[in-house]
């Protein structure tokens, strides 16, 4: 079985954002691979494991993202690519998935797995339009995945509540989490993972102009959430409380 897995390169949840020019700052922050996407490699390397075959990892970024490529190597997966953007200026959720759906579609995906949302971008597009632009199935927010004889039975999270969906490879899911327990790299996974192949390829490679790959989105501003004031505990007896809160709901928030 061909097991892709689309993976990013984010921000560690850890880090305090900081805008400066209006623009967020990623000077000496810590980087991690998108915790929805870790879920997404899991599931990718159980699928080896019951059906043979090899999960390649794959990034648009930058060198750096060769760091997170090589953890998921060490995790399990057998090859890498990067998919070098340095240069480009503007890019959005349109010009990655063009980027990968191209890769993608000269290697011929029995599955495809991508993470539900970055942790950073957080616009959840990106495996939905590699899928469309693939012209193959997708389903959303799996939190189960079962294949036999070309066929997958999906179960998805919707919303608290699940839904059933039978689809037929190939096929593009999303990992929710809940899906499986990501394994953690391990000792020899580390060593191995220095001798497997990381393949860097150029835009150029892909045979893509950068017209082709432009930004269809514009930031217009990028700001902080207002910082929340603390909140208030009232005292005493019910009534007092709530005769309280009335007043306060008059006089401080007046709503009423
Ligand atoms: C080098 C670089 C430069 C960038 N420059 C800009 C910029 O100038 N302006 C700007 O607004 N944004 C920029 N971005 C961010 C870019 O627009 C987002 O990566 C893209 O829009 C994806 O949207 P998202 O983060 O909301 O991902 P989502 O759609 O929320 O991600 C969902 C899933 O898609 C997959 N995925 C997402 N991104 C990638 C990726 N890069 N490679 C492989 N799989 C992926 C993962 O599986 C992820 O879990 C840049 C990103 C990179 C890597």
């Amino acid at each position: 079985m061909k097991i892709y897995v689309i993976m990013k390169r984010t921000f560690d949840t850890e880090e305090k954002i900081i805008i400066q020019n209006g623009e967020i700052q990623d000077d000496s922050v810590e980087f991690i691979i998108n915790p929805y996407d870790e879920y997404a490699i899991e599931e990718a390397i159980k699928l080896r494991e019951a059906h043979g075959g090899e999960v390649t990892v794959l990034t648009v970024g930058v060198q750096e993202s060769e760091k997170q490529l090589r953890t998921a190597l060490a995790i399990g997966a057998d090859k890498a690519v990067l998919v070098d953007i340095e240069e480009l200026d503007e890019v959005d959720a349109n010009s990655i998935s063009i980027i990968l759906a191209t890769y993608l579609s000269k290697q011929e995906p029995d599955i495809i797995l991508s993470g539900n949302v970055a942790v950073d971008g957080g616009s959840g597009q990106v495996g939905p339009q590699v899928a469309e632009r693939l012209g193959i199935p997708q389903v959303t927010t799996i939190t189960k995945l079962d294949i036999k004889e070309g066929v997958a039975t999906v179960v998805r999270d919707v919303e608290g509540d699940q839904e059933i969906i039978k689809v037929s490879l190939p096929l593009l899911v999303t990992a929710q989490q809940g899906l499986n327990e990501p394994r953690y790299p391990s000792l020899p996974g580390i060593m191995k993972a220095k001798k497997k192949p990381l393949d860097v390829l150029e835009i150029e490679d892909l045979d893509l102009d950068v017209n082709e790959i432009s930004a269809k989105t514009k930031t217009i501003d990028i700001f902080l959430p207002r910082e929340k004031q603390a909140g208030k505990l009232l005292s005493g007896t019910v009534k007092e409380q709530a005769a309280n809160l009335l007043s306060l709901l008059k006089s401080e928030a007046k709503v009423i």
